[in-house]
């Protein structure tokens, strides 16, 4: 197989293993960086150029795309799906785990455990929104912010009250959630390949902080985890229609409950604390999955 994939970056651990990962089962891949990729939307037969010329044919593209470029990511994605070429995730589940409230809004639709969350936009609403949601302590969350940031912890309704307050101030979109003490700082990343969790590490925030994110000082270790754990992660990104996700969940005590579920995961987290070929993983899933198209016979 040939194998795009679309990174900003051929230097970034992830987009690196995966060309390795490739090429050591005797497949060729190829870094494209997505925001040089154009395309001619209105032709007959749907292409992407590519510095120059016509981009080559991929039997398989996997999307490596960063938060801060999803819309033209997605729109490069979609062309590519225009094209018959098989994704990893398509654009569609891509922008739908983009977006924090749809995306928790889809896993509940599905019965999957949740923190108890709320989401209002009026200042006036921000008293009852904490009443809603069972009151401090509250975590609450920028809906654009990523790696931790935008997350804070109020210890107090009060406190609550004026962190929404300036929030909504700024125009910013927030939800608030029920703060899942018990998980002490920790969560629990679940890399799903297929319709498998291949691997799970738990990530503990650093002494004094609550957030678990590696970018926010937190440290990752192997982790094994419950049938029931496993059946969540697995559930949450079928719903997301995502068939390479990481879903991060919290332990609480009534069960998992999600925190979000990445269309990107990282690799390098999660390949050092389990040392386990999860890049390998991805490419055998492409390998298994992008294969049927092609045994299509010619119409005749
Ligand atoms: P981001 O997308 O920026 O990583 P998250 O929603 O995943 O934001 O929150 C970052 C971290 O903060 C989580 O990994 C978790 O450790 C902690 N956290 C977030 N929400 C809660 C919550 N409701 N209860 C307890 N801890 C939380």
């Amino acid at each position: 197989m040939h194998i795009g994939i679309l990174s900003r970056n051929s230097r970034l651990y992830s987009t690196r293993r995966l060309i390795e990962a490739a090429e050591a089962r005797g497949h060729t891949a190829r870094v494209v960086d997505t925001l040089r990729c154009y395309m001619n939307i209105a032709s007959h037969r749907p292409s992407i150029h590519y510095k120059g010329a016509e981009i080559e044919h991929f039997d398989a593209v996997v999307p490596r795309i960063g938060a801060s470029v999803t819309f033209y990511g997605c729109a490069v994605l979609r062309q590519f799906e225009m094209m018959g070429t098989y994704v990893v995730n398509d654009s569609v589940a891509i922008s739908r785990s983009r977006d924090k409230l749809r995306s928790l809004q889809l896993l509940s639709r599905k019965g999957l455990g949740l923190p108890v969350t709320g989401f209002a936009h009026s200042p006036d609403d921000i008293p009852d929104l904490i009443t809603m949601v069972k009151g401090a302590p509250l975590v609450i969350k920028l809906l654009e912010g990523t790696q931790g940031i935008g997350v804070v912890l109020a210890e107090t309704n009060q406190a609550a009250e004026s962190v929404i307050q300036a929030f909504m101030g700024m125009k910013a979109n927030i939800m608030v959630q029920e703060y899942i003490k018990e998980a002490r700082g920790a969560d629990i990343r679940c890399l799903v390949v297929g319709d498998k969790v291949v691997a799970s590490m738990k990530r503990q925030a650093a002494d004094g902080e609550f957030r678990s994110n590696l970018h926010r000082g937190g440290t990752a270790s192997e982790i094994r985890i419950t049938p029931e754990e496993r059946s969540t992660a697995i559930r949450a990104a079928k719903a997301m229609g995502l068939s390479v996700a990481g879903v991060d969940l919290l332990r609480a005590n009534h069960g998992p409950v999600i925190m979000e579920v990445n269309s990107s995961p990282g690799l390098q987290g999660i390949e050092t604390a389990t040392g386990k070929d999860i890049a390998g993983l991805i490419i055998d899933h492409i390998a298994k999955s992008a294969a049927p198209a092609k045994k299509i016979p010619p119409k005749p």
